[in-house]
């Protein structure tokens, strides 16, 4: 066993409905993203926190008992980019829910202790977000279009207002959704027309910044990773202004208005995952510069694990972060020690990250 390993027990396991997380319902509906292809049977899901049960030698910094969160990518350390600081473009990273490494909806998981953090509700995908200010870099009173009010657009719509945006305009095709994104009670929702293509939403929303093209949005953060939405969002961002995408999409996506993006000079830029978001992403929600609980719609027992996937895949269901939950936390957490201790041990002895059914 590697010293620097210790067991989580993963109590607390999330999916939600789409954008980000949408990739967990990508991979289970059609077993790839992209480059990214499920080559046999592997745990699905990336989203999750736990208590730790045992530690490896070496981890000083947790103990049995403390509530952490998985930072769920491991990077190899030795490559390049990782060298370089930019380990979210590591090529060998083990991804949880990315085959071939085991997810988290199971009730068990060994994870290297330097990608836990002290922290439970919401992280990864307020990572994804946190990137996705970064690679922005929002200002002060500028205007924002968000794409997207599921749970990553509405996240970027919290984090965005936190930044210091304003106005934002948030979008999305399903009114449930955008009715949620009143949390944010400043923000400004438009409903995507079906009727209308990319450019004619685009004017829409334009338009509710101003006639002129200056207050029109300076930034755009693309949170569905749809092609028409990608378009829209071009079409969208004032000229010099920039697209952000972090939703994610097709493999090859077409229709992109390339002309219009060259001419206009619009900065297409985009993420991949994060990298050092997840400090600041605890500084931010233990601050209560963003407070992200009204966020979770739905909770099921993790033996209906398929009933939550199946709801978060239809948007029309309203549902924004669904977490499946298998133990309620510390309550249990003793009898839970005496009972299954054993099995953690084995676990240790096991920690190649495959799925044991047996647990
Ligand atoms: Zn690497």
């Amino acid at each position: 066993m590697s010293p620097s390993f210790q067991l989580m027990q993963s109590v607390h396991s999330t999916v939600s409905s789409t954008n980000q997380q949408r990739s967990d319902i990508h991979f289970w509906k059609t077993g790839r993203i992209g480059e990214l292809v499920f080559k046999g049977d592997c745990v699905i899901s990336h989203e999750a926190a736990g208590v730790v049960l045992k530690c490896g030698e070496g981890v000083t910094d947790l103990q049995p008992g403390d509530q952490v969160a998985e930072e769920p990518g491991v990077p190899c350390e030795r490559c390049f980019p990782c060298d370089d600081g930019r380990y979210n473009l590591c090529e060998d990273v083990q991804f949880a829910g990315v085959y071939p490494y085991a997810g988290t909806l199971q009730r068990y998981k060994v994870h290297p202790a330097k990608w836990l953090h002290k922290y439970v509700l919401c992280l990864e995908p307020l990572s994804v977000v946190m990137r996705g200010i970064q690679v922005a870099r929002l200002q002060l009173g500028h205007e924002v279009v968000v794409c997207g009010a599921g749970p990553i657009g509405l996240i970027a719509l919290a984090a965005a207002r936190a930044s210091g945006a304003h106005p934002i305009v948030i979008t999305d095709i399903e009114p449930k959704r955008l009715a949620f994104a009143k949390f944010v009670p400043s923000c400004i929702t438009y409903q995507v027309s079906r009727s209308l293509d990319a450019e004619g939403n685009a004017r829409a929303i334009r338009a509710l910044f101003g006639s002129c093209e200056y207050p029109t949005a300076e930034t755009v953060l693309e949170c569905t990773g749809v092609e028409s939405s990608v378009g829209t969002a071009a079409f969208t961002a004032r000229r010099g202004g920039a697209v952000i995408v972090i939703g994610v999409g097709k493999a090859v996506m077409n229709n992109l208005p390339f002309m219009h993006i060259s001419l206009a000079e619009i900065d297409l830029r985009f993420i991949n995952r994060y990298r050092d978001t997840w400090p600041p992403a605890i500084a931010c929600l233990s601050g209560g510069i963003l407070d992200l609980k009204k966020l979770v719609s739905h909770t099921f027992p993790l033996g209906r694990a398929v009933d939550a996937l199946e709801l978060c895949a239809d948007p029309r269901n309203g549902s924004i972060k669904v977490t499946l939950s298998w133990i309620k936390w510390r309550q249990q957490y003793k009898l839970f020690r005496l009972v299954d201790m054993h099995k953690v041990d084995l676990l240790l002895r096991w920690h190649d990250g495959k799925c044991l059914p047996w647990l």
